[in-house]
């Protein structure tokens, strides 16, 4: 098949959650097909795609099979095993690259990478052993958050460690080894930018939001961040180096990246609304080689997620909410602590209100803000 995709060509996802069915979505408006793979039967993205692969991410027969089926393969999931990626990628082609896709899977290569491209992180040390543990603490000091390097997500996977005698306990803990002693970032608040880099190399970067979180896990967004445009820009030329990234603003104003992610973000699902092209049109057109418009928004947005059986039991209020633009993702099982929609808020180009504002504009999902 040759790039850019016509229309009806098949887009192969791996992963069926909520990224996944987005995804879809702006594909499909867009005249692509799209065909999942997931182990998850009766997937968020299953519901809006015409195909599902329903099988384990290390199935290397069904792998094979669906690589075989599509035209193009990307990801909404990003830790399909080396060989997996490698039983894909030999097959079709899969953007984001195999490269930046095994980077982002591992803390380490992933410091190790943002260093390279000259973007400051907190200072960080690999830790395969106590010994090792000690002498990260004895040069980056106390706090310090200690993370297992592979599979962690939304806080899961590390431990603050306060004092010296909170190390070893922190050390037994987390598994797999290996893991990352990381400084612990005194942030004033936590952002992101969220980027699209095309087939042919130009990218475009969404303004730098803030995200808000409650018990580890996204609660709010806010576009654009309510702080200094220059260090608004700032960050997204950062974000420009390396594609997607979260950051911390620190007390002193230094913007210190966190992680990145080689797809699209729940930080940037305000665009679907605020943005005549969104995060996910523009995943979707970078896969399928299409040209990418610049990422601009016409309005601001407040992004609120719904999280949990408390959150999604407001859903009846939300849909009756004038101004509320609702996203519920399919999932059928409310278990606490697990993404199942989204609300966006917008509000005039320029005219992101206070808290007093969003608080209003946000309605009945108001009342469990802090
Ligand atoms: P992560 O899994 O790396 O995205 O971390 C999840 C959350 O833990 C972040 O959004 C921060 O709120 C917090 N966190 C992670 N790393 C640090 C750090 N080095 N310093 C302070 N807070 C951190």
């Amino acid at each position: 098949m040759n790039f850019p995709l016509p229309p009806n060509a098949t887009i192969g996802i791996v992963g069926g959650g909520q990224l996944g069915r987005m995804s879809a979505m702006a594909a499909a408006r867009l005249g692509y097909r799209c065909h999942i793979f997931t182990p998850e039967p009766d997937a968020p993205a299953s519901q809006v795609a015409s195909l599902t692969t329903l099988a384990d991410y290390d199935d290397n027969a069904a792998l094979i099979r669906f690589a075989e089926s599509v035209d193009v393969i990307t990801f909404e999931f990003e830790n399909v095993s080396a060989e997996g990626l490698d039983l894909l990628a030999e097959r079709r082609p899969v953007r984001p690259g195999p490269d930046i896709l095994r980077i982002s899977q591992d803390r380490i290569a992933e410091k190790t990478f943002l260093n390279a491209a000259g973007v400051r992180t907190a200072p960080w040390a690999p830790v395969e052993s106590i010994a090792q543990l000690q002498a990260a603490i004895a040069t980056i000091g106390l706090p310090a958050v200690l993370k297992t390097t592979r599979l962690g997500y939304d806080g899961k996977g590390q431990a603050l460690i306060r004092t010296a005698g909170e190390a070893e306990m922190a050390f037994a803990l987390l598994n797999p080894k290996p893991l990352i002693l990381e400084g612990f970032v005194d942030f004033a608040c936590e952002c992101s930018v969220i980027v699209a880099r095309g087939a042919d190399g130009a990218s475009t970067a969404f303004d730098t939001v803030e995200n808000r979180h409650r018990d580890h896990i996204l609660d709010l967004t806010l576009a654009p961040a309510p702080f200094d445009p220059d260090l608004r820009h700032e960050a997204q030329a950062m974000a420009l180096r390396v594609a997607a990234v979260e950051f911390f603003i620190d007390r002193d104003g230094r913007i210190l990246a966190n992680e990145i992610a080689p797809r699209p973000h729940n930080s940037g699902h305000w665009t679907i609304d605020a943005c005549p092209a969104s995060q996910f049109e523009l995943h979707i057109r970078a896969v399928a080689g299409l040209a990418l418009p610049q990422a601009v928004r016409h309005s601001d947005a407040v992004m609120k997620n719904l999280v949990g059986p408390a959150d999604i039991a407001l859903w009846p209020q939300i849909v009756a909410t004038q101004g509320l633009i609702p996203h519920h993702y399919g999932k059928t099982a409310a278990r606490e602590g697990r993404k199942l929609g989204h609300v966006n808020t917008l509000f005039p180009h320029g005219a992101l209100p206070g808290a007093f504002g969003i608080a209003a504009a946000l309605g009945v999902l108001a009342a469990d803000e802090p």
